[in-house]
């Protein structure tokens, strides 16, 4: 393991920030103000602890003024032609892989994540702007639906777009969380105020710039930094829907504020998830998955495994491979990818992190990798962690850890897997190992969570940008990614007519005669395929 490079150290201050394309002063123009006036808001480097930078707080104020913007926005920008909406996304796509190096660079800088980790949400902006240029036309386009009765009415569908979103953004992800569920509700035409974590508003708004460079009006899509329990109230009460990505107790209360307005949400929340390795897995490359579904963004990953369920046939020499495995990760604070994991975000994470293993280890559970902080490293380090005899009294046992922590427990058949798996009130993501698809499938099909991966931990399932994506239970409501990723963000309308007016048969027809001849009807459609 090595120490954070000096290079990193002088590059973590305001000063000398390599970043060259995108000095932060500039970026923090990018944060919608409606006066010049603001307290500021300090950023940290989570590698080093030194400041980043500053950002406005922006008030009330500030989110009225953004929300009255994008309003006034969202007409003109509707009413472009889809090509226009296109070529902007596809601009953006190009460019946010053109600028990779330096975003990366960025979200390292701010969330201290191993660049290969900021590397995957380069790749999902780029996937989100791929998709959504070339199928958002097809999701919104009218849909011709059967009417009442043939050839008498006829109906269609069509999608509006809901105004302006308010796109809610947590520290984990900030390119992918903040972006990947603001561009779908671009191209369904409404306008988006984004409120990123104040932890890390700055990838927000170098994304934000890059939009604006890729063409896209400015009003249309704004940022407001500053404190989620300040302005996020503040935007849920202007806006007509919300988008929201965090923990289970902020969703929560979002939904209460949102349902007293009447508007609508998705909620895309925490986990607890687990992983099932069978007994016919093959043990090197579920090891080396699993590895990398545990400790990916060092845990603070919804998607991260947090309950390993081995089958007994195998479980003693998964234990050891895995441990093995486990203790050879290389950590570190280098702006390259020499790292398997980065440093957790803030000393909040480590404290929450260390608690969860003091806990368990204090009733009775058993280290076999890691378990300890490493501020030789960096002031947030923490070693990634194995534990084993974990129980129902631990807070490891059921409670979200988000860092680097897996409980390893052993089971027996299948299905004592399957329902040690679902017992939990969590259900976003989950995973099954196995040398036999078709049995991962019977299996994954069993478990309780809105994705679940066979012989991958997340990334397969992540990545299927055209199948829905959100969490079971506790993990959330609605889902993102796809077709409901995109019509979310809109109102449905029916437009149904009536032909033949002058002779429609229940104006013409006695009560009892119309009765009779719309029972005969309907027995009969029921008997047509073309017309049930
Ligand atoms: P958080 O709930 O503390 O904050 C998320 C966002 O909500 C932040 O921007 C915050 O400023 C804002 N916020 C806080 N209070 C608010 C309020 N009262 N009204 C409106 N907004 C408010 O979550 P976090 O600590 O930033 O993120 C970690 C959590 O997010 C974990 O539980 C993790 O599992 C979850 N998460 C879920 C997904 C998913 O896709 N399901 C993805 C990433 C993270």
């Amino acid at each position: 393991m090595t120490t954070p490079t000096p290079e990193l150290r002088r590059a973590s201050g305001v000063n000398g920030l390599p970043i060259p394309l995108h000095p932060l002063t500039n970026l923090i123009a990018r944060s919608a103000l409606s006066s010049d006036r603001r307290d500021q808001l300090t950023v940290h480097a989570p590698f080093t602890g030194d400041v980043l930078g500053h950002v406005p707080a922006c008030t009330e104020a500030d989110v009225e003024a953004a929300v009255e913007r994008a309003k006034h926005a969202q007409p003109h920008w509707a009413h472009r032609a889809f090509p226009e909406r296109q070529a902007i996304l596809s601009r953006y796509h190009d460019l946010v892989l053109e600028r990779q190096d330096g975003i990366m660079d960025l979200i390292q800088l701010e969330s201290g994540k191993a660049r290969r980790h900021a590397l995957e949400e380069i790749l999902d902006v780029a996937i989100h702007s791929r998709y959504y240029t070339f199928h958002s036309q097809r999701h919104m386009k009218p849909k011709a639906r059967r009417g009442a009765l043939p050839l008498l009415t006829s109906a269609w569908e069509y999608r509006h777009p809901v105004g302006v979103v308010g796109v809610i953004a947590p520290w984990n992800y900030p390119l992918s969380l903040a972006i990947s569920d603001s561009l779908p509700a671009l191209m369904a035409g409404n306008g988006v105020i984004l409120k990123p974590s104040h932890q890390t508003p700055f990838t927000a708004l170098y994304a934000i710039q890059l939009l604006r460079e890729a063409g896209l009006p400015p009003d249309i899509f704004q940022i407001v930094t500053g404190r989620g329990s300040v302005i996020g109230p503040a935007l849920i009460e202007r806006v007509n829907y919300v988008s929201f990505t965090g923990s289970t107790a902020t969703g929560r209360e979002i939904a209460r504020q949102a349902a007293g307005r009447l508007i609508r949400y998705s909620l895309e929340l925490g986990g607890k998830n687990p992983a099932i390795v069978l007994d016919d897995a093959d043990l090197d490359q579920t090891v080396a998955g699993v590895a990398r579904g545990v400790f990916s963004n060092a845990g603070q990953l919804c998607m991260a495994i947090e309950r390993l369920y081995v089958q007994a046939g195998v479980y003693e020499r998964f234990r050891e491979a895995f441990v093995r495995h486990v203790r050879a990760l290389e950590m570190n604070a280098a702006l390259d990818f020499s790292a398997d994991v980065g440093s957790l975000i803030s000393q909040d994470q480590v404290d929450k992190v260390d608690a969860h293993v003091r806990d368990a280890v204090e009733k009775g559970a058993r280290l076999l990798a890691g378990g300890h902080a490493r501020p030789d490293l960096g002031p947030y380090f923490y070693e990634p962690t194995v534990l084993t005899g974990v129980t129902p009294e631990m807070a490891v046992y059921a409670e979200e850890t988000f860092g680097p922590v897996v409980a390893l427990y052993r089971f027996d058949r299948v299905e004592e897997g399957i329902r040690r798996a679902n017992d939990t009130d969590y259900g976003l993501n989950a995973s099954v190992w196995t040398g036999d698809l078709h049995r991962g499938r019977e299996v994954a099909w069993q478990i309780q969570a809105g994705t679940v991966n066979v012989n991958d931990a997340y990334a397969s399932a992540w990545a299927s940008i055209d199948a829905p994506m959100g969490g079971m239970k506790d993990s959330g409501v609605g889902r993102r990614h796809g077709a409901e990723g995109i019509l979310r963000y809109t109102e449905a309308q029916t437009i149904a007519a009536r032909r033949l007016l002058s002779s429609s048969i229940d104006g013409d027809l006695a009560p009892e005669t119309f009765g009779a001849v719309m029972t005969w009807i309907l027995r009969a459609m029921k008997h047509i395929p073309g017309l049930r």
